[in-house]
């Protein structure tokens, strides 16, 4: 059916008559083609408008093939794209990587982790892993490169802008920086417009800007937009357009689209060698974005030095007054605030006082610290000892590291042990690695359904979750 559109409209490139009245073209008479459907030419405009009552049933059918031709093409990356430095495709999990306020530019983590590791060892100052600039730890300083690149008409800058008067509650000003971005082509940008247009902040609802703006976005290998275009077609009852959306994000590494493509697999909604495809795609895109330097950089725990940008005097004044009243999840947040900021030594005293407070994520990141050797002497034993507590308190990636440790030590019998702990709380990284070793004939096909099964209900529990995080509150 595809490729008709294609054929027809090759035959009226040779044709090359006007479809109203049959003149040719020649010297003189340039025929126009109709803008919608992009497979009939006219000589004049009275031509067309007289052809209009004819035309317009066959015109809107092909018009919408050809609409159908674009959306449901398969986008060669993800809308994050790779990172510019190892040029391996960014993750879709955002904290594995890292916006510059110098230049734009989104870094994975390995890279920065690599950079740190270069800075630390040379003894020289922080700069940009990409531009080589600086590296400014205040927000005001980095609110004024950010405005700098504005200037300059940077995408990613305005689109990152929006987001921020966003959560600010500027929604009118969030609305323009957002349209100005998508119009330059920024995917992100489109996506949070959708979502503007759907629920009426910043502009008037409407419904044909959404999914205007939600297929671009899709289209420009957005796989929220893709999971959440799926939804509607599955609302809709059109399944068949849903399982397209779900194969192409799946295709993209997104695992929601892909466990969405388990359930259909396993209701009998979607064939074995489709199913089958879409795993294959899925894990191919996974693998690619794999390197060792970002492993390197996760088990050292780099989440330490992530940043949240944008974030406001009122957040860090509610932090300081849970601070003195004793509030183990705010000395974590202050732990990793000081550790941004290079000042290990208090990092690891915050960390300390919170872990001992029985906040599992200070362990996690104490043991961190441990492994690196920042702040504090590098320490294998109390590493171990921070990610066993961390564990046991529940910490579904404090576990998958432990497991990691564990079959780096030639130990899998003990590392599945961990993993499948971590699978039950909704480590997909676990899950993968249970995967890798059903493959090598160290888990029983019954083990590995059984973690299969808890993962998939831990993560029903996220599914809340995760439908919020498609908004920008998050
Ligand atoms: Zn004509
Ligand atoms: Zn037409
Ligand atoms: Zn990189
Ligand atoms: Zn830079």
């Amino acid at each position: 059916m595809m490729s008709s559109v294609v054929e027809d409209s090759d035959q009226n490139n040779i044709m090359m008559c006007c479809a109203a009245c049959g003149t040719a073209e020649a010297d003189d008479i340039k025929l126009m083609r109709c803008t919608a459907c992009k497979s009939v030419r006219y000589c004049s405009v009275k031509c067309q408008k007289e052809h209009r009552r004819q035309h317009k049933k066959e015109c809107k059918k092909r018009a919408a093939e050809l609409h159908d031709e674009i959306l449901f093409k398969q986008p060669d990356s993800t809308h994050l794209g790779d990172c510019p430095i190892c040029f391996i495709p960014l993750s879709l999990d955002l904290d594995k990587s890292i916006m510059m306020s110098c230049c734009s530019k989104v870094i994975c983590k390995g890279c920065q982790y690599a950079n740190n590791l270069r800075i630390e060892d040379e003894r020289i100052q922080h700069s940009c892993p990409f531009c080589r600039k600086p590296t400014v730890e205040i927000d005001e300083e980095c609110d004024k490169l950010n405005m700098k690149r504005i200037e300059v008409n940077d995408p990613a800058a305005m689109s990152q802008k929006g987001s921020e008067q966003f959560k600010k509650g500027d929604h009118q000003s969030a609305f323009q920086y957002f349209t100005k971005a998508s119009g330059l082509g920024d995917v992100e940008a489109h996506f949070k417009l959708s979502y503007l247009y759907s629920k009426g902040h910043g502009v008037e609802k409407d419904k044909g800007k959404y999914l205007h703006h939600m297929e671009q976005a899709a289209i420009g290998g957005h796989p929220f937009a893709r999971f959440s275009l799926a939804c509607s077609e599955g609302g809709n009852g059109r399944h068949d357009r849903g399982v397209k959306h779900l194969t192409i994000a799946a295709n993209l590494g997104h695992d929601k689209s892909l466990d969405s493509l388990k359930k259909l697999f396993s209701n009998g909604l979607l064939s074995k060698e489709d199913f089958a495809a879409a795993l294959r795609g899925h894990q191919a895109a996974i693998d690619a974005m794999k390197s060792p330097q970002r492993k390197a950089a996760e088990i050292a725990g780099l989440e330490l030095t992530s940043t949240d940008e944008g974030f406001d005097k009122q957040f860090y004044k509610q932090r300081m007054n849970r601070l003195l009243a004793n509030d183990p999840v705010a000395m974590c947040q202050e732990g990793s605030e000081q550790y941004k900021k290079g000042d290990h030594q208090s990092a690891l005293e915050y960390f300390t006082k919170a872990a001992e407070l029985g906040e599992m994520e200070a362990h996690c990141k104490l043991a961190g610290m441990y492994y690196v050797g920042q702040g504090v002497e590098k320490d294998r034993g109390k590493q171990l000892h921070h990610w066993e507590e961390a564990a046991i308190g529940g910490h579904p990636k404090a576990r998958y590291f432990l497991g990691c440790d564990e079959e780096e030590s030639g130990n899998i019998e003990r590392a599945v042990k961990h993993w499948i702990i971590a699978a039950a709380q909704g480590s997909d990284d676990s899950i993968q690695l249970l995967l890798e070793k059903f493959r090598s004939g160290f888990v029983s096909k019954e083990d590995l359904a059984a973690a299969l099964r808890a993962h998939q209900a831990a993560l029903l529990l996220l599914v809340s979750n995760f439908l919020l995080s498609l908004t920008l509150t998050d």
